[in-house]
């Protein structure tokens, strides 16, 4: 075996750091960095595009730079591939047939085949009432082939004007999170249950759940993740149709759409409650096991 280089050794420093950073966010002292987290390209689906070379959402071509016309009409061909992806072959086009978005966020941008299809079907949706409300629509960011998709219930503030999902607070702690299991943002899909932000972050309500799931459920089908983690009561209450506590509920594998799903607590609850980190990271090892990458030991 030959020597790690320089870049081996940086990347081991990061990987590190970041597993020490949140394990003193969860007060856990005499951890061993797993030396197993070297292999970085575990948390990717064999043929899928290499996480490093994966440009993140945020740094992608400009906003600015999507005029609306230069934007393809779809065809025949981009619709039957909607429809497939979609589910709903053979079904009629909405009768107020969405136009092109104005502008496109950048984690709108660099999507796989899959993933546009559904994206163009959302186009600039009116189908509930959270449109009205909305500065963008926040589809989803992260790796199209990703082998962990993180689901959350709805965009909050930061959100809403970014076009990006969990990017607040909320999102540099689940940010930490991944970057603790050695994974990184660029790795995972990150989504929502509904597209547009809730006036005030409240809950979504039921014809609002029922107008935009399928979307996400779409979505599943074009990453086919081999898990889901729910962050949050309402993620995991409205993905299970459980009505259960979210705390009884974590730490619990359900499944949803066929795919193994863990629930645990949301970002934005953590940041009020630091005690319950620890039980999230515990949800994460156990996915974290179930993808078969390294789980750090328990500290004593
Ligand atoms: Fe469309 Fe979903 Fe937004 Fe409702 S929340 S307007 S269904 S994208």
């Amino acid at each position: 075996m030959s020597p790690p280089d320089d870049t081996s050794l940086r990347e081991l420093a990061s990987i590190a750091r970041a597993v020490l950073a949140f394990q003193g966010e969860l007060g856990l002292t005499g951890l061993d960095v797993p030396a197993t987290l070297l292999r970085r390209g575990a948390p990717t689906r064999p043929g899928a595009q290499p996480a490093a070379k994966a440009a993140p959402a945020s740094t992608a071509t400009p906003v600015s730079a999507a005029p609306v016309s230069a934007a393809p009409a779809p065809d025949q061909a981009r619709r039957e591939a909607a429809a497939a992806v979609m589910g709903f072959a053979g079904a009629p086009p909405s009768p107020r047939r969405p136009a092109p978005p104005r502008s496109l966020p950048a984690a709108d941008r660099n999507l796989s085949p899959e993933l546009r299809a559904v994206r163009d079907e959302l186009g600039d949706c009116t189908r509930c009432k959270l449109h009205k409300g909305r500065t963008h629509l926040v589809f989803g960011v992260g790796n199209p082939q990703a082998r962990l998709m993180f689901v959350g219930e709805g965009p909050g503030r930061d959100e809403d004007l970014q076009g990006e999902p969990f990017v607040g607070a909320a999102g540099q702690l689940l940010d930490r999170m991944i970057k603790a299991m050695g994974l990184s943002r660029a790795e995972v899909y990150i989504g929502n249950i509904v597209k547009c932000r809730p006036p005030q972050n409240r809950d979504p309500e039921p014809d609002e759940v029922a107008a935009c799931e399928g979307f996400l459920k779409a979505q599943i089908r074009a990453v086919k993740p081999e898990a889901l983690v729910a962050l949050g009561r309402i993620a995991a209450q409205t993905l299970l149709r459980d009505p259960t506590p979210v705390s009884r509920l974590r730490g619990q594998w359900r499944e949803y759409e066929g795919v193994p799903l863990m629930p645990t607590f949301h970002p934005a609850y953590l940041l009020r409650n630091a005690a319950d980190k620890r039980l999230v990271w515990a949800d994460l090892q156990a996915v974290m096991a179930r993808l078969g990458l390294a789980v750090p030991p328990k500290s004593t």
